[in-house]
């Protein structure tokens, strides 16, 4: 029974960042309390579907989603955070909302389009940049380098590919024999890996690069695959100062609240959760949150009866080889081909996302 169905004034829920973790906590309690969700976007994505995007712009559309669509009972602000008090969040624009509760997700930065069409239009021109090349270097060999690699070695398997990567292997985030089974697919479709190695994309002249041992690449366009800093250098100035760890990281109690803060939680990438940053553990933590939210409205105070994340202990992954074949890293053993790829690659999850979010799979 809810709040309001029990005559009571509903409690306001603010959530900071509308990406994988604040974009489900912001849905499921949007009929329990008053939820404003504050985005600097004005939309979520589903990021392992971004790279598809850019061997196939129409992708976008089903992954690429309003908040207004999947939030018809919150209030959505497009802005950015600015400051947070002990009572209210401020925005870039000037607007000022108060909170009961507060839920913290700005999980990493992210650059350009700040509504659903400018992304879409930044899909095209990235699918353009792509078809016109006939060589490609792309920087990175994570998650994001290797499937990008992979995505444009299956549907423009002429065109040259070159992945530089600074560290020794590819993946590192996973198992080695994960990131052979990674490289080897990559070069039996003729994508020439550079590991050990960086590159300076800014001073390519006339068409080449050159690596930092010196080797030089040719290639009409690249692609900067790397991570990004976590989303909060803004809460240096806010009452949260005291909460971030040396890297930057949220600090989060078993509950997920911010130590200290007994109405503030933190979520998804952001945290020191001692865990890999991960999209499906970051949906795990917004429905401990949601659930510990829930119960704080309804009265429990004892802190014992409280959900718990327990992080998680073993590396599960799944990276997509283009759209029929994975590597896929379990608890025990790594398998790269079709079988890993049937789970992911078609659809890249993302009717099971929209699922998520109360959408139909398909628009
Ligand atoms: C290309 C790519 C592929 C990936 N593939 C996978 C995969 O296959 N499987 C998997 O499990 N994980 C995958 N991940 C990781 C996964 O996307 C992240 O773990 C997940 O997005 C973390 O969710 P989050 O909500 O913490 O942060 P994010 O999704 O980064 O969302 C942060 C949100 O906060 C907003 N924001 C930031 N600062 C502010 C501010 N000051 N004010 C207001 N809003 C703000 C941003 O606009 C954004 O909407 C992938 C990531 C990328 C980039």
């Amino acid at each position: 029974m809810s709040m309001a169905d029990l005559g009571g004034e509903k409690k306001s829920v603010v959530v900071i960042g509308g990406g994988v973790a604040g974009s489900l906590v912001a849905k499921t309690l949007q009929n329990e309390a008053n939820v404003s969700l504050i985005d600097e976007k004005e939309y979520f994505e589903i990021t392992w579907a971004s790279l598809r995007s850019m061997v196939e712009p129409a992708f976008a559309k089903r992954s690429v989603i309003s908040h207004s669509e999947y939030l018809p009972c919150a209030k959505i602000i497009s802005s950015a955070a600015v400051d947070i008090t002990d009572t209210d969040v401020l925005t870039k624009q000037g607007s000022q909302i108060s909170y009961d509760y507060l839920v913290v997700a700005t999980g990493h930065t992210q650059n350009g389009a700040w509504t659903k069409t400018d992304k879409i239009s930044q899909y095209q021109a990235e699918y353009e940049k792509i078809k016109a090349a006939n060589s490609i270097l792309i920087v990175g060999g994570g998650p994001t380098g290797v499937e990008l690699a992979a995505e444009i070695a299956a549907d423009f398997p002429a065109k040259k590919v070159t992945l530089v990567h600074r560290g020794s292997r590819l993946l590192e985030f996973i198992g080695e024999s994960a990131s052979k089974k990674a490289l080897n697919w990559l070069t039996s479709k003729k994508v020439e890996v550079i590991l050990g190695q960086s590159v300076d994309v800014n001073s390519p002249s006339d068409g080449v690069y050159r690596t930092s041992d010196g080797k030089t690449v040719d290639a009409d366009c690249h692609f900067l695959c790397i991570g990004t800093p976590f989303g909060s250098a803004w809460l240096k100035e806010t009452i949260l100062k005291d909460s971030l760890d040396s890297r930057g990281r949220v600090m989060v109690d078993s509950n997920l609240r911010i130590k200290g803060h007994n109405n503030i939680f933190a979520i998804g990438d952001i945290t020191d959760v001692p865990e890999l940053k991960q999209g499906y553990l970051a949906q795990e933590h917004a429905k401990v949150a949601a659930k510990n939210i829930t119960s704080l409205i309804k009265g429990v105070e004892d802190d014992h009866k409280l959900a718990v994340y327990k992080p998680a202990t073993k590396a599960l992954a799944i990276v997509s080889l283009g759209r029929k074949d994975a590597v896929a890293q379990f608890p025990c053993l790594s398998l790269a081909g079709r079988i890993p790829g049937m789970i992911k690659s078609g659809d890249l999850f993302v009717g099971k996302t929209r699922k998520g979010l109360g959408l139909k799979p398909d628009v």
